[in-house]
């Protein structure tokens, strides 16, 4: 094990609050999305922090792991992957200001082009750079975020053949509920997708690397899958909803825990927590785990979540404080520094991610994405 998030402490007395990410698992979770993609080259979907698990680790994984490239959200986590001395194609999706262009192109980053006027930004910058910049279009199928709206693609596209600094690596949309049970809307993204994609071929043109599957494309619609799919939330071993076909197996990598910091009995009627929204008719058990909403660990899952503790699951008790929760293990046992697991396995219990969304009121991207960066991440 090593613990990456924090120099200033060895392993044993870096914080119990902690991440641990099984990198195995990633990989053995990326071998399957590759399996199950055949020749279709694979985009690791490392944003936000790699959806919680620590962005630079995650993604030396991956490029380890042999990763045809990385997808990031923001200019800066792709400066950040590069300071770390990844060299592996970084494109970042969001969109881009015209003074941020130079930091691109220095950093060997692939930008997004969603529009006829980025794209001309892009294609002069790289001109007085005396560069040539590797953009990817975005076109909007249906989702109504970032991208040329799929009508008037055909501009862009004309507009790219003009750009004489600028290299047309790719092409891509994003889907907007390929995740539901119902894919009408996916498919009629899709056939939008490939009415633009038809340009090249009307006019003899070398077709640029076409992607459009997120999770949900790659579970569900196997002939969206194209030359290129960009997994986020599955490479984690996490389903993108419940009602996902789960056509490839993964398994979570990643495990939140933290140990039992105090002991003690409550007596009945004295209530546990800020707002006093919880307590006992007869006397319980309480611990107090050094986890809270300032980790996020929600706040909306005071009263709600469980915990597991030596194999036992056992409920929140009280509100969620920012440092710390209570936890009534009625008449269960557990000594100071007992391992507490937030979300994970423990013996034959599991906390899910999905079980923390449920409990929150959210989704499993959120859960992950708001453990925040104070918590330690450790890798094994
Ligand atoms: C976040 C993101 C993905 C990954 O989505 P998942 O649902 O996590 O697989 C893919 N493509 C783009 C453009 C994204 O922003």
């Amino acid at each position: 094990m090593s613990a990456a998030s924090s120099n200033l402490f060895d392993d044993e007395s870096i914080r119990p609050t902690r991440v641990e990410v099984d990198l195995g698992q990633l990989s053995r979770n990326l071998a399957a999305i590759r399996a199950h993609v055949g020749s279709a080259k694979v985009m690791a979907v490392v944003k936000a922090n790699a959806y919680g698990h620590g962005l630079v680790a995650v993604a030396q994984e991956m490029v380890r792991c042999g990763v045809d490239s990385l997808g990031v959200a923001l200019l800066e986590e792709a400066v950040i992957l590069r300071q770390a001395g990844i060299t592996a194609p970084i494109l970042v999706f969001g969109g881009i200001a015209e003074t941020q262009i130079p930091i691109f192109i220095r950093h060997d980053l692939t930008l997004t082009a969603p529009s006829i006027d980025k794209l001309r930004l892009i294609d002069n910058a790289a001109s007085s750079m005396g560069v040539t910049a590797r953009v990817h279009l975005k076109v909007d199928t249906g989702m109504e975020r970032l991208g040329i709206h799929h009508y008037s693609a055909e501009k862009l596209q004309q507009a790219s053949l003009q750009a004489k600094h600028v290299q047309v690596e790719g092409i891509y949309s994003h889907f907007a509920n390929a995740d539901a049970a119902d894919l009408t809307h996916a498919r009629t993204q899709l056939e939008r997708f490939l009415e633009v994609l038809s340009f090249y071929e009307k006019h003899s043109l070398p077709t640029p690397l076409r992607h459009i599957a997120n999770s949900g494309g790659i579970l569900q619609l196997p002939e969206s899958h194209l030359d290129l799919v960009r997994p986020g939330i599955m490479l984690y071993g996490v389903y993108p909803s419940e009602e996902c076909a789960r056509s490839v197996l993964i398994q979570p990598a990643l495990t939140w825990k933290s140990h039992v910091a105090y002991f003690k009995v409550v007596q009945s009627n004295s209530p546990v927590s800020y707002g006093s929204t919880w307590e006992s008719d007869h006397a319980v058990r309480v611990v107090t785990v050094p986890v809270g909403y300032g980790d996020g660990y929600f706040r909306a899952l005071s009263n709600k979540a469980e915990v597991i503790i030596r194999g036992q699951r056992h409920p929140v008790a009280g509100r969620v404080c920012m440092d710390q929760i209570m936890v009534n293990l009625e008449w269960g046992t557990a000594y100071y520094r007992d391992e507490v697991i937030l979300l994970g396995k423990q013996g034959k219990q599991q906390v899910t991610a999905e079980d923390l969304a449920n409990w929150a009121g959210t989704i499993p991207y959120e859960v992950l994405t708001n453990i925040n960066t104070r918590v330690p991440r450790v890798y094994y």
